[in-house]
């Protein structure tokens, strides 16, 4: 069994209400698509949109997914499956305030060390961005996240680079 695969099997989809208004039973399908172990046995995208997250807010379900993605990061996963399992995290830890999305970002919090080689391997740049913008919200050393934006830089989209995209960034100290 794969890492992926046991963690899905550890939630309890059943006991969850999903966005959509019926139990979160169908979530664990949605998410072994995503990392292609589906019944096509290849990565298929599936939208999460309206489930676990919306532009307004996140659903029951939304930490239990991100324990999952974090789970698929570290597991071997078809770049394809990394990238979705990216941007599904970005918007788990992106939600405003409240208590699903501080949930999610503890959880996220303890995979820094999962984003941090994402940013490095400089696999995609697609999702070495991803994978840096989650740290922006999640990582509370920011002088580490300074440090891996300049060693990162050249290969970081514009928006990570310069800060833009972080809420958090302080350029004063920069030259
Ligand atoms: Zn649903
Ligand atoms: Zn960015």
């Amino acid at each position: 069994m794969r890492l992926i695969e046991m963690e899905i099997a550890r939630q309890d989809w059943k006991g969850m209400l999903c966005g959509c208004g019926n139990t979160a039973e169908h979530l664990a399908e949605y998410l072994l698509q995503l990392a292609g172990h589906g019944p096509e046995q290849r990565p298929i995208h599936v939208s999460f949109e309206g489930h676990v997250w919306s532009p307004a807010a996140l659903w029951e379900p939304a930490p239990a997914v991100t324990s999952v993605a974090l789970a698929a990061l570290a597991d071997d996963v078809a770049p394809t499956s990394r990238g979705w399992f990216l941007e599904l995290l970005h918007c788990m830890v992106a939600g405003e305030g409240t208590e699903l999305p501080e949930h999610c970002r503890a959880l996220a919090t303890q995979g820094i060390w999962l984003l941090y080689e994402e940013v490095m391997s400089n696999r995609s740049p697609g999702a070495a961005g991803d994978a840096f913008e989650i740290l922006t919200v999640v990582e509370p050393d920011r002088a580490r996240l300074q440090r891996v934006r300049e060693i990162a830089a050249a290969w970081l989209p514009v928006c990570c680079r310069t800060g833009l995209c972080d809420d958090d960034f302080d350029g004063s100290g920069l030259v």
